[in-house]
């Protein structure tokens, strides 16, 4: 065991103050991260305010890590001392399961272990996420960040990135498909560039019309402003897709009328139940398809990042100092930031 230092919340109403803790040495398979920068992910906020039901207190936010490599166990291949690498939303699982055989760990029949707030596999410990100094994470969920990519605009990648990346391609998104993003924010806007990449024609669903500017900036074709019933009712039938990143529950049977038959509505955003009820007659009359997404697969999360270095893909950060966290998360949930926090986390040993 080491000495790290982060910032952690105790519980769901108070702030986010520095704290000592302690990490486990690595084990054989394990790799030791000096972490350089962390994303900041409303599934933080969700997290340290135990919106979903689920928080461990203490609870240490953090999923999308990128640091370098000080040490690995002995029975590592994969990395090196010196290496750039990236640790998103899972830090283990199973690894036997069918969803686990299949490399899709985040459906992990036991259920995967996340990078914060999940009982460790091996002693139980709570684990402590990535607004911290250090972490200690077994090479399986250690991805390599390409040479090309800018370090701290990278890290959004291993949750914003996998988590847009990978429904636009299980559902096989291809150019000149039509897809609506819905929200944009830090997963929003990663989705318009993906989206864009894939050659779809891409239009933001926001309710903040002073984005649509930015949005064409980022690839948009189009913006909807969901607030105007007139524009949402000229969208009737248009979308073969919509990716779904609205953080609060919102009425979904005025976005399943802009899709045409057989389109299919993404949830990324919302896990409680939808409210109001989706009116089932707006599925059955046109086979249209509600569906949902988690994270992606470690595999997948270094294909996005390959992805990414590939098609000049980054994400829109605004650096960030750790002293100032709980500012940031008033200042995110008032979508006031364009469009990912990511502390720098040499501000964390000021
Ligand atoms: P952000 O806060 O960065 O962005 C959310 C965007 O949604 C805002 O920018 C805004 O866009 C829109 N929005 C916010 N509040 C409302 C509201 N009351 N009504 C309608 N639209 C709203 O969040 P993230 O992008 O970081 O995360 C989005 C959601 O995805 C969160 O709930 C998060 O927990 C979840 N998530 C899910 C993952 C998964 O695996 N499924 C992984 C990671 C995150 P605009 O101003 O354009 O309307
Ligand atoms: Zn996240």
């Amino acid at each position: 065991m080491y000495t790290a230092i982060g910032y952690a919340t105790q519980s769901a109403t108070t702030p986010l103050a520095p704290v000592k803790f302690e990490r486990r040495s690595p084990r054989p398979d394990d790799v030791a991260i000096d972490i350089l920068y962390c994303g900041v992910c409303h599934s933080d906020i969700h997290q340290a305010r135990n919106e979903w039901g689920i928080a461990v207190y203490p609870l240490m936010p953090g999923h999308e890590i990128v640091g370098k490599v000080t040490a690995v166990g002995a029975n590592v291949t994969q990395h090196k001392v010196g290496d750039l690498v990236g640790v998103g939303c899972m830090v283990d699982s199973c690894r036997s399961c069918e969803a686990c055989q299949a490399n899709l760990e985040q459906y992990c029949l036991e259920g995967p272990t996340m990078t914060y707030a999940t009982p460790n596999r091996v002693d139980g410990s709570n684990t402590m996420g990535g607004y911290s100094d250090s972490i200690v994470v077994s090479e399986h969920f250690v991805v390599r960040i390409p040479e090309k990519l800018d370090l701290a605009s990278a890290a959004p990648i291993l949750c914003a990135g996998i988590t847009t990346y990978s429904p636009l391609k299980h559902y096989g998104v291809k150019a000149g498909d039509k897809v609506g993003i819905l929200g944009m924010g830090g997963l929003g806007h990663m989705g318009i560039k993906f989206a864009k990449a894939m050659g779809a024609e891409v239009t933001l669903f926001t309710r903040s019309a002073s984005k649509a500017e930015e949005a064409r900036r980022q690839g948009a074709d189009h913006v909807i402003v969901s607030t105007d019933a007139e524009q949402m009712k000229a969208a009737a039938g248009h979308f073969d897709f919509l990716l779904d990143t609205i953080p609060v529950q919102h009425d979904l049977n005025p976005y399943l009328d802009t899709l045409r038959f057989d389109g299919v509505h993404i949830l990324v955003g919302l896990i409680e139940p939808v409210d109001p009820p989706v009116h089932a007659g707006k599925l059955v009359m046109s086979r249209r398809v509600l569906a949902g997404s988690l994270i992606g697969g470690i595999a997948e999360t270094q294909e996005v990042l390959d992805f990414c270095a590939e098609h000049n893909i980054t994400c829109d950060i605004e650096m960030l100092d750790i002293r100032q966290i709980n500012e940031a998360y008033a200042r995110m949930i008032a979508g006031d930031v364009k469009y990912r926090f990511v502390i720098d986390m040499a501000t964390l040993k000021r």
